[in-house]
């Protein structure tokens, strides 16, 4: 992808563990990698649809001049996190800051950390069987949002039997399709924080829930840790879940069955025996 890049700009700033880093400050150099598409810019030879670096410099400066972090680690993703905020065409930034005076007593060259975010589509299925149905979902919308997670495409609500534990109230189901730039395993602990936030006691699987927010799909890609699997492993057996998907992306391929939502949900409108437990 087109990328813009900028090397060590020099930034006098007051980062640091130690009491003279945050009192005297010193010397940073920033380098960033800025991914986005030249195109629109580059077709027309058109500046407005360009990222204009002087300014970006500039903004980066006073940015990291304002604030003052004992880890670089903090001051990298918060510049990175205020570069995607700044440009929604920014699809990744990969940015290092480097401390060329670093006090360890010993001559380097510096030390320096390297982070890498980017922006993807995480497909979020949210489900409610407890009080106000409607409005626990859109109160889980209206925390996402404030939580800086960018709702892009909404499907509409969906009344469901309950599955897996049949003997409780019928659920209330929705899925988005939202933009964020948090890491896959970070963006759960937003939902988490969310569902906790909201009430959620987690004391039976597939018990009443106040609010339930799963990861169905994050871009094409495939996670398999201990906190997370993407695809959800339940997708294709929940018609309610693909009726919802086929709203909003039917041609959607699924990465690891390699069908498209349309296909999945045909097959699973046309199965009589439905896998209950799995
Ligand atoms: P539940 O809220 O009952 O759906 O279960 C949540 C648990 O499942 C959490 O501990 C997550 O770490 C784990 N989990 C694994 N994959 C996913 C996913 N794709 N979306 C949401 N939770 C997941």
């Amino acid at each position: 992808m087109d990328c813009l890049k900028i090397k060590d700009l020099e930034i006098y700033a007051n980062h640091g563990v130690f009491k003279e880093e945050k009192t005297l400050g010193q010397k940073f150099l920033i380098s960033a990698d800025i991914f986005y598409s030249f195109t629109s810019a580059a077709l027309g030879d058109r500046l407005e649809y360009s990222i204009d670096y002087g300014k970006l410099c500039k903004d980066i400066t006073k940015r990291f001049k304002e604030r003052s972090f004992d880890l670089i680690e903090t001051s990298c993703l918060d510049i990175i996190k205020f570069i995607f905020d700044s440009y929604q065409e920014v699809k990744r930034v990969d940015l290092e800051v480097k401390k060329p005076w670093a006090p360890i007593g010993l001559p380097l060259n510096s030390a320096s950390v390297k982070m890498t975010r980017r922006r993807r589509d995480f497909y979020i299925g949210l489900g409610t069987n407890m009080g106000d149905k409607e409005k626990n979902l859109k109160e889980a919308i209206s925390l996402m949002e404030e939580k800086g997670i960018k709702i892009r495409k909404s499907s509409g609500l969906l009344g469901n039997k309950a599955w897996g534990k049949t003997d409780q109230a019928d659920f209330l189901n929705q899925i988005v399709i939202a933009s964020s730039y948090e890491e896959p395993e970070d963006l759960l602990k937003i939902l988490n924080d969310i569902e906790e936030e909201m009430g959620r006691k987690r004391i039976e699987k597939w018990g009443p829930r106040i609010i339930d927010l799963d990861i169905l799909f994050v871009d094409y890609e495939i996670i398999y840790t201990d906190k997370l699997i993407v695809p959800h492993p339940y997708i294709q057996y929940r018609d309610f879940i693909l009726q919802q998907l086929y709203e909003i992306a039917p041609h959607f391929i699924h990465p690891v069955l390699n069908k498209s939502i349309s296909v999945l949900y045909e097959e699973v409108k046309n199965k009589n025996s439905e896998i209950k437990y799995l």
